[in-house]
């Protein structure tokens, strides 16, 4: 049967030859074995049970959650020539008549079908006349309540299958592979000892990138203007985020479409229709966008704000680069997010267990924000897999980023929540550590502790931002919950022990103007740096040399509120700075 798979492949498809975990899955299902495949977005599912369809004897069943997209498939089969229909709710009752008849006369091999149409009447008369050898359920993980797409109907399923005459095989297909999800698709689909397949996770050709602080508006802008014609997804949090921006690039002539839950139906499926199209290439969009989508040429899938989990956002941002092409994933960070996304969990049914699971899944994400190891490590990490090597392409692997030495800094951190004894979130230990003087501190007395002021020639939003750095590399805890407090994480003794040092990439900041100062600050840090016998980086890092070029300090207290310069540093290597900077006058 394999051989007539692979012959399939070729002659329908086209293809060559099955992608990595393809050929598993679709053996396994040829073995009449129930089995679930997880597998990335864009890795090619469809295939997967497609093939199995059209060997098998009688007919396939699709579970598809997504009505609007049912047409575009089966349409797609159509021009392979394979024959296939979808019945869901967007036809007429005659029309449905119709194809079912036709399946019962084995006019398809496929038939894609809604979940709710499961329990139709018209669908249940006609079943023992069906010859059902196939149920393939797409999007799986719909069936669970800790996904981020349940749909109850998938939860009908299970019963569906056993009041069939005779059991077909189970095929199920997911993205998302959390373990909890898993033991869920398996439970309550009643995949009977299903063969599970997990694909790599890795998509090579899509690179990823976190922007902190920039300005977003003006970032997708430029962005846009240079990537004139490229088909693109930007997501957006909320409704009126979405219009707000789509309003904006339009106004600058940019070609966007725009999709979310609050517009009509048919406008929805019009601008869907002219993305899929290229007629506009970009869509803004919130998350209901996208399932299902198979859109090969997306370039780039930009975050316009924070996902509310990893698995949303490697599904989201996996949209991009199906063709194997190069694909940009970016994830624009501001802080506020967080906060958006801890109201928008706090505003659903949830029960208080599940808020924290929620809350947890989304310190994942400010995680992911806040790392400065290899972004794809860190999200295959995410899903259970090793990966040894950096990957050389994301923003924190490629040379745009530099590391810096920022152990005093994290001391500081560090020894300030142990004064506080752990009892405080972020924003209160960034302000301690400021020197803020509010109402707070000062009933609270925090201003009388040692490590009250420690870091005033950073600003709040510096110090917060190296705080979620600190929990992202383990120095620090967060404790769960809406407000959680920070303690100190399994790596922090080490580091005020001074047994550990602490380094941090950071993006270069773009230079401004040049007079040759900046070269003759690296040039004294590559001396001190061989006289020291140390890397270049942890002297001073670029950035801090490019503040002193702005900054022009002209003395050792101004010097110290460069970024980057601190006590220990000053006292050693001040002088020669404050001296090249007075010469280059
Ligand atoms: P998924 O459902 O896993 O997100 P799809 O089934 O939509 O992915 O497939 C993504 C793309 O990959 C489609 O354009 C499909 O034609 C293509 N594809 C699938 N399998 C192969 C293969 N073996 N060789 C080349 N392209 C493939
Ligand atoms: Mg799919």
């Amino acid at each position: 049967m394999l051989a007539e798979a692979h012959a399939l492949l070729k002659r329908i498809f086209g293809y060559t030859s099955f992608r990595g975990g393809q050929e598993k899955v679709v053996e396994s299902l040829l073995s009449q074995a129930d089995t679930l495949a997880i597998m990335p977005t864009g890795a090619g599912k469809s295939l997967c049970y497609q093939i199995p369809a059209l060997l098998f004897p009688g007919v396939t069943l699709v579970i598809s959650p997504l009505i609007a997209l049912m047409k575009d498939q089966v349409d797609a089969l159509g021009e392979l020539g394979i024959p296939a229909t979808f019945i869901n709710s967007s036809l007429r009752a005659a029309e449905i008549r119709q194809r079912l008849q036709d399946t019962v006369d084995g006019r398809y091999k496929l038939v894609y079908v809604a979940p709710e149409r499961l329990q139709a009447d018209s669908f249940a008369e006609l079943i023992p006349a069906l010859n059902i050898s196939f149920i393939a359920v797409d999007e799986a993980h719909c069936v669970s309540q800790w996904g981020h797409d349940f749909r109850p109907s998938y939860r009908k399923i299970a019963a569906f299958i056993s009041s069939l005459p005779r059991r077909p095989v189970i095929g199920a297909f997911t993205a998302t592979a959390t373990p909890e999800i898993k033991a869920d698709i398996i439970k309550l689909l009643g995949l009977s000892l299903p063969q599970v397949y997990v694909t790599g996770f890795d998509r090579h050709n899509l690179s990823f990138s976190v922007l902190r602080g920039v300005n977003k508006q003006e970032f997708v802008l430029d962005y846009l203007q240079a990537s004139s014609g490229r088909a693109g997804i930007i997501y957006a949090a909320t409704r009126k985020d979405v219009d707000k921006l789509a309003e904006m690039l339009q106004k600058y002539k940019i070609p966007v479409s725009k999709y979310h839950a609050g517009m009509r139906e048919a406008e929805r499926a019009e601008n869907q229709e002219a993305f899929l199209r290229d007629d506009l290439p970009v869509m803004v969009a919130t998350n209901a966008f996208g399932m299902g989508i198979d859109k090969s040429n997306v370039r780039f899938v930009i975050h316009y704000s924070l996902p509310k989990n990893i698995e949303a956002y490697y599904q989201e941002a996996g949209r991009a680069g199906r063709d194997g092409e190069p694909g940009e994933c970016i994830l624009l960070y501001h802080p506020q997010d967080i906060i958006l996304q801890k109201y928008l969990i706090e505003q659903t049914v949830y029960s208080p267990r599940r808020r924290q699971h929620e809350f947890s899944k989304l310190q994942a994400v400010a995680d992911y924000c806040h790392t400065s190891k290899c972004l794809r490590q860190t999200l295959l990490a995410y899903f259970g897999e090793e990966s040894a090597d950096n990957c050389g392409n994301c923003s924190n692997c490629r040379d745009d980023s530099e590391t810096i030495d920022v152990t005093l800094e994290a001391q500081k951190v560090l020894s300030c929540v142990y004064r506080l004894q752990e009892r405080y979130g972020a924003t209160l230990v960034a302000q301690v550590l400021k020197g803020a003087k509010n109402k707070k501190i000062r009933q609270l007395k925090l201003d009388r502790l040692s490590t009250y002021a420690l870091m005033p020639e950073h600003s709040l939003q510096e110090i917060r931002d190296f705080i979620g750095f600190l929990i992202a590399e383990g120095y620090l805890r967060p404790t769960e919950g809406r407000y959680p407090l920070v303690k100190l994480g399994p790596k922090a003794a080490a580091v005020i022990k001074g047994k550990q040092r602490v380094l941090r990439k950071v993006q270069v900041q773009k230079t401004v103007e040049e007079d040759g100062l900046f070269e003759k600050l690296r040039q004294l840090r590559k001396e001190i740096a061989d006289r020291e016998n140390l890397p270049p980086y942890l002297i001073f890092s670029d950035a801090t040399l490019r503040q002193m070029c702005e900054i022009r300090p002209s003395d050792q207290s101004s010097l110290l509120r460069v970024s980057g310069v601190g006590e220990v540093k000053l006292a050693k290597y001040g002088k020669e700075f404050l001296a090249v900077i007075c010469s280059h006058r």
